[in-house]
């Protein structure tokens, strides 16, 4: 390597990486690319120079030259100099609009340094990374909340047909010598490398409790969450991310809005609106609540097209109703339902809307603001992140006239032997110790549905539901439930008249391919379509045609076997 030139191009840099094969060479190769940096003056290691890192210190000044901007950068720590080296080579003699257009993470990804370019990484690199945007962006007079946007949120860089590698259990050959075909997205869905890595490197570098203690771990766990918490807020766009309370899924969220806001404002009388088409967690709560204070629980039907039916909801809007509560998204039938509408009408009849999203955030775009919803709920394991951790929204006015639900530790303001006062919100609502590291990993399973996009995703799904559709529509004795394909998210209903819908299960199972039979959680739908159960086969972006084909001729030899 030419130690002489301060700044190793890209293209170098790529060229020479591609030839090293152990971990040993690449860390010495990055060590070598650090001294190839010019000399950083000491006396620019100034406070002011410095960018935000604990495991190692970096240091950058920029200067303008003509059009272009020219950085100069070190670290303390060798193999960090290295990092820093390929960043001024990546930004380095670029016009400030070339700098923010530059597909940094792309870079890191080709080069496999990805990970050391993580906010959860101590090393500075992000930090830089964001400096560097900043200085580049000032030259522009842009503002700040813009390069935010494009760091943190990078506009679909990932093609829906390349992403099954980076679900390793996609991959898996089962005991019987099959091949896996996941096709029960709609009970949960499967997780990234990403989401796995963040989760294992929080435990192994930066967990500690948060909110609590003041040294250097809990601050860098409780920045983590909260960054998380930001991720959530602009994901959904919330107006704050004080209106994002972290619980552990939609049931725990419904619970705790029928509980501190249910117990407040519900009276004996009240009319609760539910549909027909709503998931247990999204009735028992409600039917709780009922019980404690003599309400009345109503049920919007659905259309024999599977959707709602909007003129009895109109006519059910008395002056009573206080709440509607009505899910984004079907889990068995998968309608996508009008919800902006169904809130207007609510809102106009004074009441209060709570919108179940579980199965609306891994597919569509969810958006608090346009829909107007005044509590919104999910789970973070429908939507590539882990168990045990899920979202509550709520219009700030709203949180803010909740008394807290669970008392104990970090939903106080202070404790006396006399009472207490509550914390502000979000805090009021998350007391003890949180599901911290599944909080954090919310955040890289947001930044990867924003990678594929969520009109991929959706037309992704689509197509595959599509397809097992046309497969099986003609079977004798299949029947299907559900609107068209087109008003609907990729799931796809069925039973097989004269066969349990428990045995088509267990004879897909045999086949490796995951589906689920029961009532999916919802009896009164079942009830209305008269089933005892059906199967439900739901499809997501990492699914394949060839998973599909599999699914029908599976179906096919069900319902030719069939005796
Ligand atoms: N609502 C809907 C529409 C769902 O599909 C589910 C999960 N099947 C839930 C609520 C409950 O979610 P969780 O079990 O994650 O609390």
């Amino acid at each position: 390597m030419n130690s002489s030139i301060h700044s190793v191009g890209v293209d170098t840099i790529r060229e020479e990486m591609s030839d090293l094969e152990t971990a040993e060479e690449r860390v010495g190769y990055l060590i070598e690319l650090g001294d190839t940096l010019l000399p950083f003056e000491e006396s620019e290691k100034s406070e002011g120079n410095r960018v935000l890192g604990c495991q190692s210190m970096v240091w950058l000044t920029s200067k303008r030259k003509g059009d272009e901007i020219v950085f100069s950068a070190t670290s303390d720590a060798p193999m960090v100099k290295g990092l820093v080296a390929i960043l001024v080579g990546a930004f380095s003699f670029k016009k400030p609009e070339q700098i923010l257009a530059f597909p940094i993470l792309q870079l890191f990804d080709e080069l496999q340094l990805k990970s050391f370019l993580s906010p959860l990484r101590s090393n500075g690199l992000y930090s830089m990374v964001q400096k560097v945007l900043s200085i580049a962006e000032l030259q522009l007079n842009r503002s700040e909340s813009h390069r935010t946007a494009t760091f943190i949120r990078p506009s679909p860089d990932k093609s829906v047909n390349d992403c099954r590698v980076d679900f390793p259990i996609l991959g898996r050959i089962l005991p019987n010598g099959k091949s896996l075909a996941y096709l029960d997205n709609a009970a949960t869905s499967q997780r990234p490398n990403t989401v796995i890595q963040v989760m294992t490197e929080a435990y192994e570098k930066h967990f500690s409790n948060v909110h609590r203690s003041g040294h250097l771990l809990a601050a860098e766990t409780t920045l983590a969450m909260e960054a998380s918490r930001q991720s959530i807020a602009d994901f959904i766009n919330a107006r704050s991310k004080d209106e994002i309370v972290f619980t552990a899924g939609t049931t725990a969220s419904i619970n705790l809005v029928a509980r501190a806001w249910g117990d407040h404002f519900i009276k004996d009388g009240d009319e609760i609106l539910l549909t027909e088409m709503e998931h247990h967690s999204n009735i028992v709560p409600w039917q709780q609540l009922a019980e404690r204070k003599g309400a009345i629980i109503r049920w919007v039907p659905i259309t024999g097209s599977f959707q709602l039916d909007l003129d009895a909801y109109v006519k059910m809007l008395g002056p009573r109703v206080k709440l509607v509560a009505m899910t984004a998204v079907s889990n068995v039938l998968g309608t996508i339902n009008p919800v902006r509408q169904f809130v207007d009408l609510a809102h106009r009849a004074g009441a209060v809307v709570l919108v179940d999203a579980a199965q609306a955030i891994p597919h569509a775009d969810v958006d608090v603001q346009a829909m107007d919803a005044d509590f919104l709920v999910f789970s973070g394991h429908k939507m590539l992140g882990p168990t045990g951790i899920g979202i509550l929204y709520g219009k700030r006015n709203l949180l803010n006239a909740m008394p807290a639900f669970l008392g104990g530790g970090n939903m106080i303001q202070a404790v006396t032997k006399e009472g207490f006062t509550q914390a502000e919100v979000p805090h009021r609502f998350e007391a003890g110790t949180a599901a911290i590291v599944e909080a954090i990993a919310l955040k890289p399973a947001v930044d990867y549905l924003l990678s594929i996009g969520t009109e991929a995703i959706l037309a992704k799904e689509r197509l595959l539901c599509e397809k097992a559709f046309k497969g099986i529509e003609s079977l004798p004795g299949v029947r299907m439930f559900g609107p068209k394909t087109d008003e609907k998210t990729g799931v796809l209903t069925f039973v097989i008249d004269g066969i349990d819908s428990q045995q088509v299960g267990h004879l897909l199972d045999e086949q490796g391919i995951a589906i689920r039979v029961g009532h999916h959680c919802a009896m009164p739908l079942h009830q209305r379509l008269g089933l005892g159960a059906s199967c439900r086969a739901s499809f997501y972006f990492y699914n394949t045609l060839e998973e599909v084909n599999r699914f029908v001729e599976a179906i096919q030899a069900i319902v030719k076997n069939r005796r």
